[in-house]
């Protein structure tokens, strides 16, 4: 077999160090890294990685890695455009885009008209530009392979599909997050440490005030509609406190197929590199005697608005999805400052949606214009 040789965008953050993780107990080459601000975890994974190119998205943390990098040979680059052109850098490499946000379109982009095969952690990308995206991906014959865990599991059971038309429905699961069972009501007060406890993943600060929104699901539903090409009523949501069933497919006969396996991104994050093979891991074993009771729950949509404003912006297509995504992280970022309170997150994205321009198709720059617009939206609607 060849070597795998990796692109790791976003190396600073969960995924990204997980991803080195797999990246150690396989002996995988890295060909590039990058990250925003955080140089002291990036030189470390620099030194031991060795990779040929490195870059920081901003130009002052990038000025100073060059300063501690200067005794290696690694090259030091800076802004979107460095950032994208690591992830452009080797055809050969799989890039796994494991950037926060739809900071991460640009460069996807950049590694899908390189030819390289791409493993998505970043979501946001395809919510923002999954038209472009996928048109692009299929053009140029590069395959995007899931990372999120729901993604990587409907994936992993759609693999023993035998066509197309026999698939009923994806069935996206969510852990419901710290807020489970909770009114709107007791919704109102809720602080930002109380959000940033999620009782089964440990990720980022974005990914998890999104997920005690349950934005996150609504961010998957649209990820899921892009990734495998499905009409969004298909995609349901069903409530799994326990986070083992990581999501199933339902065919026209009613059978269900599901993947389980214990709460770690290490599992979907190999797969979508080593896929179609798979590898040992250090991830623990699933035993289903330890957890004895899996439970199922409708979502309570009333209370968790924000996955019925992401069904809508994908039933409504166009730019909706990219206004409804950056209103998000403008809130959400709003939200983990203390500006404002837990349900502005929802009431600021449902006016970014009714109020953003409605096309059929769109360029990047349309994608990047709405960006814009959408934060500036929710910035005068506090
Ligand atoms: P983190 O916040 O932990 O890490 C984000 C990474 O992106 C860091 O390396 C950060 O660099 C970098 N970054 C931040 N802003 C920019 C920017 N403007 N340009 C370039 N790079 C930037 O996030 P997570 O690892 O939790 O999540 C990453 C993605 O994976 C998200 O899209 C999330 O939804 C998805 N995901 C995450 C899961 C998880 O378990 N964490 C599960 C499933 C999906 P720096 O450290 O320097 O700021």
């Amino acid at each position: 077999m060849s070597e795998k040789i990796i692109t790791l965008l976003g190396s600073t953050g969960s995924i990204g160090e997980q991803a080195l993780d797999v990246a150690r107990m396989h002996g995988y080459r890295i060909n590039a890294l990058t990250a925003s601000k955080n140089t002291d975890i990036i030189e470390k994974q620099a030194r031991e990685f060795k990779p040929v190119k490195v870059a920081m998205a901003d130009e002052a943390a990038a000025a100073d890695l060059k300063i501690k990098l200067a005794d290696t040979d690694i090259k030091v680059l800076s802004g979107v455009d460095g950032v994208s052109e690591c992830a452009a850098d080797n055809s050969q490499a799989i890039v796994l885009n494991s950037i926060v946000g739809m900071a991460g379109l640009v460069p996807t982009l950049s590694a899908v008209d390189a030819g390289c095969k791409i493993a998505l952690a970043n979501k946001e990308t395809l919510v923002a530009g999954g038209q472009l995206v996928m048109n692009r991906a299929k053009e140029k014959g590069v395959d995007i392979l899931p990372v999120d865990s729901e993604h990587s599991a409907i994936f992993q059971a759609l693999q023993g599909m035998n066509d197309k038309k026999e698939l009923k429905r994806l069935i996206l699961t969510a852990s419901g997050g710290p807020f489970f069972g909770k009114t709107k009501a007791e919704l109102a007060d809720v602080t930002v440490a109380q959000a940033l406890k999620h009782p089964n993943w440990s990720m980022g600060a974005k990914i998890t005030i999104d997920s005690a929104s349950m934005m996150n699901k609504g961010l998957e539903l649209i990820e899921a509609v892009w990734l495998f090409d499905v009409n969004p009523k298909n995609v349901d949501i069903v409530v799994h406190r326990q986070s083992i069933v990581h999501s199933l497919i339902e065919f026209v006969d009613n059978s269900v197929i599901a993947q389980l396996g214990v709460p770690d991104m290490r599992i979907p994050i190999q797969y979508a590199l080593t896929y179609p093979q798979r590898f040992e891991s250090p991830v623990k074993q699933l035993r289903l005697e330890e957890w004895q009771t899996l439970t199922f729950d409708k979502p309570d949509y009333d209370t968790f608005e924000c996955i019925n404003l992401c069904r809508s912006a994908i039933e409504q297509g166009g730019l909706c999805t990219a206004a409804v995504n950056s209103a998000n992280e403008m809130a959400n970022e709003l939200f983990r400052e203390g500006k404002i309170g837990f349900l502005d997150i929802a009431r600021l994205v449902s006016g970014a949606l009714d109020n953003c321009k409605r096309v059929d198709t769109y360029s990047l720059n349309d994608v990047l214009e709405t960006d814009i617009w959408a934060r500036e939206y929710v910035r005068l609607s506090i």
